[in-house]
């Protein structure tokens, strides 16, 4: 058995004596409960089916395995929103890594009926601290809106307090004191597999294999799972052990797994007997604004700053909505948001858009967005899709998703507060451009003490298996209106406690070098 290094599928399955842990998927949840698992002395083999940007870009049966159907009233894109690939989406992401506030935890007009979240804010805390350290994350959301963290790190030189700040409070508007939360290398380049999976690599206990596609779960006639069947592209087939299975492929491979694992003991698929799995399907689809501002002297910076505010968060949950949060950005220039968002992608809206940057850099711009918080409708879900299949002859994933009258009034109350805070700013030329999406998916695979109304339990564990465990936004209960990362990797970290409790941790762990302590 090789251990400690990426070995090629051949060596490591099969024949092996089940791993203590097999985690199916590299992604953030994966390689940072692979990272906790190895560092304790428990055997964990990670299968990842993707491996490098080459094979991601130029294999075209991998990039259609991250295909899906898509049938709503919602314009959902179906590209470039997951990545197969060593570190999974961390390779596409923004990086801001942001907590849940304490209110999305507790019963509130989006709680699912009969599946309240099963723990508070308070119990992930802890786990939050931990998944900060291990991002390394850097500023913070300093506002007294959120919850205070203890020991949070300081922001990076050059995070300093938006000058935007200033501007913003003539129209009573607080913004966090630091720009952004994200890794301390800045946001955008923190890679999964360059800053954490090296840690995993480097322990004897952790095994990765790459190319490696997890095709289906195997039941041992018990309820357990005895093996995952796993395929390569060339044809090869192999079966992975493991005391333990946890998948953490993302919000949709994860539930499209499940369900295409039917078998006699699982007819409707695993976890499914409830036809809870694939239900709840949400993302944060965020409105976009731009104006024309007066300013005061020294309150607009001519290199563009931006910042966010949480003041609003639960505005709309008193009439039975979604939360909401703010973001701010001052520029002359857009490149970010004004090309792609004007239309760029269409070569006819080119005239417009020229006309229209370059009318925006003879005078300031401001850009407010609104990302809001959707509701969790069981009607919104992922199926197996009947129509197309994957290059190893099973269904892809077939989404079906609609805007829920709330959301669309979540979205209406948010355009009203922006432009009351546009009115506010002497602001002129206010003008919305399309509603864009988050690509985070979520509550596919839902927790909850009652498995009527969820897959998991409170540790993850899907309730018809004892040894099967899911991680990840799927288990989510409710999506809130922040990013996912940051609480994917505390509900990781949290696992990874409950596993090694479970499997009584071994003696003599190898401590391995981890994540900066900040
Ligand atoms: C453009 C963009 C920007 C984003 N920005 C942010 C942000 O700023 N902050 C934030 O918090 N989140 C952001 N996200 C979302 C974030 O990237 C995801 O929430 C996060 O990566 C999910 O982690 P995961 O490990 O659960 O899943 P993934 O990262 O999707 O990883 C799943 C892994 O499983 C593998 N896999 C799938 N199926 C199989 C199988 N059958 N067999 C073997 N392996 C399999 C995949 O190849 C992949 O490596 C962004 C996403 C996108 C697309």
């Amino acid at each position: 058995m090789t251990s400690g290094r990426v070995v090629p599928l051949t060596t490591s399955l099969d024949a092996s004596e089940p791993y203590d842990v097999c985690i199916i998927g590299s992604g953030p949840a994966g390689t940072i409960l692979g990272w906790s698992l190895a560092e304790r002395g428990i055997r964990t083999l990670i299968l990842e089916s993707g491996s490098n940007l080459f094979y991601w870009l130029f294999d075209r049966r991998l990039r259609h395995l991250a295909r899906y159907d898509f049938t709503g009233n919602t314009e959902y894109p179906l590209k470039n929103t997951r990545a197969r690939m060593l570190g999974g989406t961390s390779n596409f992401w923004t990086g801001r890594c942001t907590r849940f506030h304490v209110s999305d935890f507790e019963p509130n007009p989006y709680t699912p009926d009969g599946n309240p979240w099963p723990f508070k804010y308070g119990d992930l805390e802890p786990y939050y601290e931990r998944a900060e350290n291990s991002l390394k994350v850097r500023g913070n959301d300093f506002s007294e809106y959120v919850p205070p963290r203890k020991n949070p790190l300081p922001p990076s030189p050059g995070q300093g307090i938006s000058t935007l700040k200033s501007l913003l409070a003539g129209a009573e508007v607080a913004v966090d004191s630091s720009p952004t939360s994200a890794p301390e290398k800045g946001y955008r380049f923190f890679r999964i597999q360059d800053e954490i999976l090296p840690g995993f690599l480097s322990s004897p206990h952790g095994t990765l294999v790459t190319g490696a596609n997890v095709t289906r779960l195997i039941p041992d006639g018990e309820g357990r799972i005895a093996e995952a069947e796993v395929r390569t592209m060339d044809g090869i087939r192999k079966v992975a052990r493991g005391k333990i299975f946890v998948v953490a492929c993302g919000g949709i491979e994860t539930p499209r797994l499940l369900l295409h694992s039917r078998s006699r003991e699982f007819p409707n698929g695993i976890g499914n007997g409830n036809d809870m799995v694939g239900r709840g399907f949400n993302d944060h689809p965020a409105v976009n604004f731009f104006a024309s501002i007066r300013h005061a002297r020294n309150t607009l910076s001519p290199f563009g700053t931006i910042a966010r505010s949480h003041q609003y968060y639960d505005s709309f949950r008193s009439e039975g909505l979604g939360s909401v949060l703010l973001v701010f950005r001052q520029a002359w220039f857009f490149p970010h948001h004004n090309l792609p968002l004007l239309g760029l992608s269409k070569i006819s809206n080119l005239p417009k858009a020229v006309l229209n940057v370059m009318g925006r850099m003879t005078k300031p711009t401001l850009y407010i967005g609104g990302t809001i918080e959707m509701r969790v409708s069981d009607s919104n879900r992922v199926v197996l899709s009947d129509r197309n299949k994957d290059c190893f002859g099973n269904p892809l994933a077939h989404l079906v998703f609609d805007y829920a009258d709330e959301d669309l009034r979540t979205l209406e109350r948010s355009r009203e507060l922006i432009r009351g805070i546009y009115r506010k700013l002497g602001a002129t030329d206010v003008e919305e451009i399309e509603v864009s999406w988050s690509r985070h998916h979520q509550s596919t695979c839902r927790m909850g003490d009652d498995p009527g109304t969820s897959v998991v339990d409170r540790n993850l564990r899907v309730h018809e298996s004892p040894n099967l465990y899911l991680c990840g936004s799927e288990v989510f209960v409710t999506g809130g209106a922040m990013q996912p990362c940051l609480t994917i990797s505390a509900l990781a970290h949290r696992l990874a406690d409950h596993l090694a409790s479970r499997l009584g941790e071994p003696r003599g762990a190898v401590r391995v070098p981890g994540p900066a302590q900040g």
